[in-house]
């Protein structure tokens, strides 16, 4: 989260809005795809009311050409998510938004309703929007995001890398190992960790983009809306290499 975080920054001028994403909300995402093998999933997100982002981080993260009002939820930091159907690409899109009203009315108090924001897995693909995709997008008043991951064993989705588009990675930091001269050490993925269902990720992917087609602008936050990686000068997310 915290290299990802000094993308998100170095990469600022790029986007005319942000969306900032609590590290926990990420994690409980990463697992229910995992969990949802081989099928993707679809989850609603909403934002919490009581909670803007801390400006001086929102001021940080602006690129010079900001956006204040391009979509619902703009400025308040994500609080939960739910999720709401799996299938394969096609299938997990469709879904009838008075059936999902219904389903978490009571678990979701007064915000039953729609949702702010949605996101969608993209397993073993880059996460980088479809066509069908970019139609789902049409229905959402927040934004869009997509979670690319890739993982092995691969089960029967190989990883498909024949698309064209921006990525945004969470790199794995860890060191290379001494390259010994094998065949496979050729087929060797750098691994960012273990889930808990015994899959080795590889890679994850996130973007966020907004029905016009404008990319939005992620940053990984803690419980209190800081970034991760933001130091106690309140400023220079340092190119860690931890
Ligand atoms: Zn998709």
């Amino acid at each position: 989260m915290r290299s990802y975080n000094h993308d998100s920054y170095e990469q600022r001028s790029g986007y005319m809005a942000q969306v900032h994403l609590p590290g926990s909300v990420f994690q409980s995402l990463v697992w229910w795809a995992l969990q949802s093998l081989p099928d993707e999933i679809l989850v609603g997100i909403d934002i919490n009311p009581n909670m803007p982002h801390q400006p001086e981080v929102d001021d940080y993260f602006s690129g010079e050409e900001v956006h204040g009002n391009l979509f619902q939820g703009q400025g308040y930091v994500i609080s939960e998510a739910h999720i709401v159907n799996r299938g394969d690409s096609y299938s997990v899109h469709h879904l009838p938004e008075d059936w999902t009203d219904d389903m978490f009315s009571t678990e979701r108090g007064s915000r039953a309703g729609r949702f702010t924001h949605w996101l969608h897995t993209h397993p073993n693909a880059p996460a980088i929007p479809s066509g069908p995709d970019a139609d789902a997008a049409q229905e959402t008043s927040g934004i869009d995001m997509i979670l690319g991951l890739r993982f092995s064993p691969e089960g029967p989705l190989p990883w498909f890398d024949d698309v064209e588009g921006t990525r945004r990675s969470m790199k794995a930091t860890t060191k290379e190992a001494p390259r010994k001269r094998s065949f496979f050490a050729r087929h060797r993925l750098p691994v960012l960790g273990k889930a808990p269902s015994g899959h080795s990720i590889h890679e994850l992917q996130l973007i966020g983009f907004h029905k016009s087609g404008h990319g939005i602008n992620i940053v990984f936050v803690d419980e209190d809306g800081w970034p991760y990686g933001w130091d106690s000068n309140m400023k220079c997310l340092k190119s860690n290499q931890a």
